[in-house]
């Protein structure tokens, strides 16, 4: 409250539960209610408090007066004609969009979330990229993103809960680093989505002073790292932010959070035909990733409207990854081709700022 000006009302999916417990406790409603809150939030997907039928009348007054869920609704729903991935383009309370994709593999359902409205990183290739920055995601916006996956899964009867979510979908997530942290400690919670030990991967553009912070706090989470090119000048022509945090410093953060979390990193790499996939183009990588704990995952390139380039073919893929397994024992996979079709694969999720 600051001078009279009632604040927003709380969104529940911004707090953690220690969080929600001290709120209850300023609402002056029995810090007991928590876990029962708890479970409507995160196990029970409740979408409204009216839903919340086993909290007492009172408290659900209170709630209604002082918090709201910030739910985010469908204002598109698109699937792919590869059965596996249907895109979620969701409304915010501003009115901007976001785009949530769910993927199906076998045995497990993953979400690719949105950690921000557009990107400023620029990458020539990324439709996000194309589309400029127009503003961060809170905490309860990211995390309403995985309830809502969770809760189409549920209301489809389908077989598969929510098991992992990427931090891969629009914006670039260590520029958003105190939402997206937060967002992650509350989808980890044991008592909730559970989505902890490993089953988050967040994947960044090479933001160095975010992985060296990374490195610095224990969070279990998987860290990919878009590398695509294995020379500064190379790297930078395709990732504008390259220029603000060179190759060289890159490498060196990823050296640092290796060696103090003990954790591998992902190297990502997207395959543009004749710009960065022939066999002396592995080699460099080879030499560059030689004696980091590491995995390469090649996305072929997907189409976007504002870059020209072509994918990969599949055998130049597979002699790519020959290269880095033969040569330098370094393991590869090529990444599933995704809801292209809807324009859901890697770098192709954008939506005009309204
Ligand atoms: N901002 C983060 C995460 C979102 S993008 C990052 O850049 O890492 C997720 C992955 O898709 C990144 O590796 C990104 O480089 C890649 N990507 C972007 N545009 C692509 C495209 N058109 N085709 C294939 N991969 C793309
Ligand atoms: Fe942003 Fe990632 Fe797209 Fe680059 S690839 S513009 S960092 S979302």
């Amino acid at each position: 409250m600051h001078r009279g000006v009632r604040t927003r009302p709380v969104n529940l999916y911004d707090l953690t539960r220690e969080e929600l417990r001290l709120q209850l406790v300023r609402w002056e409603v029995n810090p007991f209610h928590t876990a029962q809150l708890w479970n409507y939030l995160y196990l029970q997907l409740a979408d409204s408090f009216a839903a919340m039928t086993d909290l007492p009348a009172r408290v659900r007054t209170v709630l209604e007066r002082e918090a709201r869920l910030g739910v985010l609704p469908t204002a598109l729903e698109t699937d792919s004609s590869d059965g596996f991935t249907r895109k979620y383009l969701l409304r915010l309370d501003d009115d901007h969009r976001i785009e949530t994709v769910l993927m199906r593999f076998t045995g497990r359902v993953t979400a690719c979330i949105s950690s921000q409205v557009g990107c400023a990183m620029g990458c020539v290739f990324c439709a996000t990229g194309q589309m400029g920055y127009t503003r961060h995601l809170t905490a309860g916006e990211i995390v309403a993103q995985a309830v809502h996956i969770a809760r189409a899964l549920r209301s489809a009867r389908e077989p598969h809960r929510l098991r992992n979510v990427v931090l891969m979908g629009m914006g670039e997530p260590l520029h958003n680093y105190d939402a997206v942290m937060h967002a992650v400690d509350i989808l980890r919670d044991e008592a909730g989505l559970a989505l902890g030990a490993g089953r988050i991967t967040l994947s960044t553009v090479g933001v160095v002073p975010g992985i060296l912070r990374l490195a610095r706090e224990s969070r279990p989470l998987h860290l990919a790292v878009s590398l695509h090119a294995a020379t500064q000048a190379e790297r930078a022509a395709l990732v504008p932010a390259a220029k603000k945090w060179p190759l060289d410093e890159l490498m060196a953060a990823c050296r640092a959070y290796s060696e103090q979390t003990g954790r591998r990193i992902f190297y990502e790499w997207t395959l543009i035909a004749g710009q960065n996939d022939t066999p002396d183009h592995a080699r460099a990588v080879g030499r560059l990733l030689q004696g980091l704990p590491a995995q390469v995952n090649l996305i072929p390139l997907n189409p976007t409207a504002g870059y020209g380039g072509a994918p990969t073919k599949t055998d130049a893929a597979r002699h790519f990854q020959q290269v880095l397994a033969h040569e330098f024992q370094l393991p590869s996979t090529v990444r599933q081709r995704r809801g292209i079709d809807i324009a859901a694969g890697c770098g192709q999720l954008a939506v005009s700022a309204s």
